[in-house]
């Protein structure tokens, strides 16, 4: 026994002698980096309604450059999963960057009622703040009702406010909450006047680059070239016919059919180039011009830029993801990112760059298209069950005006009522949620505040807890069936809920230190901001909740 413990002790000793000599070695070659290695420029795109499926949906007719390069010079996780609901745009922008989720960032939709002010509040208004760059209401945002740091905010703590972060977007809420608390610049389109705007959150005055690009306006070259299918219409063998009665038509338009004459809206609506292909193309435009001015990765100080596509969405909700209309914008798009990564490879380098692709949510297929093929959908419409509850509990309970809101599938009681009335909030709810479970169109009903006790299966706790923020949502969650959203209109299509169709995105990384590969591990959207802060060597997000990939992080 002890001879063998001394043998073992030895070969022990033995061990460890090499191992030290080992390191010894390493550290006499001083074959460790004199610096932490960082890219010069990050950059983060968020697809707006980019579902999964489209990475290959469309792939056989990509480019080389675009998407095709994405996936096969990148890595994919392709198992990546939004992790809350409502899957909204404010949300998924802000659960990208803060690696976080509404819970805790608090951006618990696009907007939500305040009962406080008794009325709707904008996951980006800011009262305090003024437009600069036009005479409209549009530019009154910033990122204050976001609650936690982003992943950009930690880059400019990381770089003691020396690299450089700017949001650039369509929509406000795409660049504002993406570019953090601490940006130099967020920069978003005002449909009003068709110009890019700012907030004097972040400056004073537009910089002249961005003063001189608005006199050009671009929407109305665009609008000028009409929107046709890039290939002959033919050839668009992935969607359904072009004239469809469940798809929105555009205003001006007698039907939602090819060629969209775009030239109606010339110097008129410059609102009307969001829901085309063309309000990526401006976007990208823009995004290359800042590179340029801002002067974006040219120092050994890592920046970011923070872009998001909005058309996709536009065009989304009105045509829906089985129209042409769709599969024309993403193969537009995908000639747009060719161009895109091509002048990323000319003016920061090829592995200079970190570069990521998500999106905030994917979408819903048509209700009218999935009758037609005999798949489940259709639009549930809450009103009349909600007005019937109120008036219910008015009479059992005597509290008057007891729903506030519905709003993100979520009823807000009024608990001043309740209070005032001295009647009990608990049999209130209980009450509302027997009701509701015998509705047409809702599937379930429960008292947020007690998902976990109640019997719904656990990613639809999940995603409802991590949705749920006290201060801000709702008193009682309606669940509806798979392919079901609320609303009572005959075209288009919507996002929100926790089904896969909804949460089921992409996530590809490229560039600086990526080995090309993919993964089917489950993953989730909150996973980005971890796995950027891991890589990055910088600190995660103040909120964030979410684990590097370690399949593509090596760690
Ligand atoms: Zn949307």
């Amino acid at each position: 026994m002890k001879r063998t413990y001394l043998l073992f002790s030895a070969l022990l000793i033995t061990c460890s002698v090499s191992v030290a000599q080992k390191k010894k070695a390493a550290v006499s070659k001083n074959n460790f980096p004199a610096t932490v290695k960082r890219p010069k420029l990050v950059v983060g795109m968020v697809i707006d309604q980019m579902r999964w499926d489209y990475l290959y949906r469309y792939y056989n007719r990509y480019s080389n450059g675009g998407f095709k390069r994405l996936i096969n010079e990148g890595f994919s996780a392709e198992n990546t999963f939004i992790p809350y609901t409502p899957s909204y745009t404010a949300c998924g922008h802000a659960s990208i960057y803060t690696g976080s989720v509404p819970a805790i960032n608090g951006i618990i939709g696009n907007d939500w009622y305040d009962p406080q002010a008794k009325r709707n509040v904008y996951c980006a208004e800011d009262s305090t703040v003024a437009t600069v760059g036009s005479n409209t209401m549009a530019g009154k945002m910033s990122p204050k009702n976001m609650l936690t740091t982003t992943i950009t905010d930690e880059l400019r703590l990381a770089t003691n406010f020396q690299g450089k972060v700017i949001g650039i977007s369509l929509k406000d809420r795409g660049s504002i909450l993406p570019a953090g608390h601490a940006a130099n610049a967020a920069y978003w389109y005002d449909g009003g006047t068709g110009d890019w705007i700012s907030s004097t959150y972040y400056m004073t005055d537009l910089p002249k680059w961005v003063k001189d690009h608005n006199k050009e306006k671009l929407a109305d070259q665009y609008f000028d070239k009409n929107w046709s299918t890039l290939y002959p219409i033919d050839t668009y063998t992935q969607s359904t016919a072009d004239n469809k009665p469940y798809e929105g038509k555009a205003r001006g338009e007698e039907t939602p059919t090819f060629p969209h004459p775009l030239k109606l809206y010339k110097g008129k609506n410059y609102d009307m180039i969001k829901s085309t292909p063309y309000g990526n193309t401006i976007t990208l435009d823009l995004a290359k011009l800042s590179i340029e001015k801002e002067n974006l990765g040219q120092d050994d100080i890592m920046d970011f830029l923070a872009v998001s596509c909005s058309a996709t969405d536009y065009v989304g909700h009105q045509y829906g993801p089985n129209s042409v209309e769709a599969e024309d914008t993403y193969l537009r798009l995908d000639k747009d990112l060719e161009e895109f990564f091509n002048y990323l490879d000319k003016t920061v380098g090829k592995g200079n760059y970190l570069f990521f692709l998500s999106a905030d949510h994917g979408a819903a297929h048509v209700p009218g298209f999935m009758s037609e093929n005999k798949l489940p959908g259709g639009t549930v419409d809450d009103s009349p069950f909600v007005k019937e509850l109120s008036t219910l509990i008015a009479g059992k309970f005597n509290v008057k005006n007891v729903i506030s809101r519905s709003a993100n599938n979520q009823l807000y009681l009024n608990h001043q009522s309740i209070e005032d009335a001295k009647a009990d909030y608990e049999a209130i709810k209980i009450f509302a949620v027997n009701y509701l479970k015998k509705q047409n169109g809702i599937t379930d009903a429960v008292d947020i505040s007690k998902v976990a006790s109640s019997t719904l299966p656990e990613p639809i706790k999940k995603s409802i807890t991590n949705g749920y923020n006290a201060d801000r949502s709702g008193d009682i969650y309606m669940i509806m069936p798979s392919g079901y959203f609320e609303g009572t209109g005959k075209t288009g299509t919507t996002h929100g809920t926790w089904y896969p169709y909804d949460t089921h995105i992409p996530c590809v990384f490229m560039g600086w230190n990526v080995q090309p590969g993919k993964t089917n591990t489950t993953h989730y959207m909150t996973d980005i901001a971890a796995t950027l802060a891991a890589m990055l060597h910088i600190q995660m997000p103040s909120g964030c909740v979410g684990s590097p990939i370690t399949e593509l992080t090596h760690q």
